[in-house]
């Protein structure tokens, strides 16, 4: 349930209109704006008598809200979301550019990727260092030694680092060293992963699980959102379907359907979805046509090797 206050209406009243609205056992998340505050209620909302809401004097307006994500919902929120990622935006008026390998492979290799994808206007580092592979045998990332390479990296360049998180134990160095905390397609339904980001106010990028429709990908974006950080950037990155020429099948209707039911900025990775690097410029362009604040792009100094 959405309550709009009416136009200036103290903090004071704002505050004691919250608490009561607590004593029936929802959240209550309020957005302050300049002239207009919007209280958000999750939870059961059910012992809630709307009309009682509606005839108190503070109150605008009352709206239900129909999905299942309240936070992430376009409707709790009408302003698009604008997360900072040490100082460059994600979700503004610029696109915003995260490239770099799929995996750390070693300082030089970082660095001169570094290097290069910044004089071509990137804003962001990405690179694996902890990385989640379909089969146990193939190279399961540099671990630690991959993040503090990335730290270097960063140290030279000044690039945020963009890298993936795959277990709790690891989040407390990765508050400390990662920019922006990459969750990928293979655990956007790990809840409990999702809970300790949520926990933290490092911004986070959610993938998009490889077989989740946009209700299950923006309920992921919830789980973090609920438990106190909004700093939320939403990725896609390709879904699986029949068609096998490509890696995965990229879902550009998700960036349209994703402005229109959330707040949150959302990005597209070509790289992961379509497999192919000769895919990825038209595939960019085609994001960006569509209405993505973003790319991450894949990019390898020695790509035949
Ligand atoms: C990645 O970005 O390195 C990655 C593994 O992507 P995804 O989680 O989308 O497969
Ligand atoms: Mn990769």
């Amino acid at each position: 349930m959405i309550v709009i206050l009416k136009n200036g209406i103290k903090k004071e009243e704002t505050e004691s209109f919250t608490k009561y609205l607590e004593k029936f056992g929802v959240e209550v998340h309020p957005i302050v704006g300049e002239t207009q505050t919007i209280l958000g209620l999750v939870g059961d909302t059910s012992k809630i008598d709307t009309t009682v809401i509606q005839s108190n004097r503070l109150v605008e307006k009352v709206m239900h809200v129909q999905e299942p994500f309240k936070m992430a919902n376009r409707v709790f929120h009408p302003e698009n979301t604008v997360v900072d990622v040490m100082g460059e935006l994600i979700g503004g008026k610029k696109i915003a550019v995260i490239a770099g390998p799929c995996s750390v492979e070693s300082y030089e290799q970082v660095l001169e990727i570094a290097r290069s994808i910044k004089k071509s206007g990137a804003g962001f580092l990405r690179g694996g260092a902890f990385k989640p592979r379909t089969s146990p045998y193939s190279f399961q990332g540099m671990g630690l030694e991959g993040l503090n390479i990335l730290k270097e990296v960063k140290k030279e360049t000044g690039l945020p680092i963009v890298t993936e998180l795959m277990s709790i134990e690891m989040l407390d160095k990765f508050i400390e060293d990662v920019d922006l905390i990459q969750i990928g397609a293979r655990n956007m339904s790990n809840f409990d992963l999702l809970k300790e980001v949520g926990k933290t106010k490092v911004p986070i990028l959610l993938k998009r699980g490889m077989s989740s429709t946009i209700e299950e990908f923006l309920m992921s974006a919830e789980y973090i959102m609920s438990e106190g950080n909004e700093n939320v950037i939403l990725c896609e990155r390709g879904i699986r379907t029949f068609e096998n020429y490509t890696r995965n099948t990229l879902d550009l209707s998700a960036v349209p359907a994703i402005k229109k039911l959330s707040h949150l900025p959302i990005i597209v990775d070509p790289s992961h979805a379509a497999g192919m690097w000769w895919m990825v410029e038209p595939l960019s362009k085609a994001a960006v046509s569509a209405g993505a604040d973003g790319l991450m792009i894949e990019v390898h100094n020695d790509p035949a090797k």
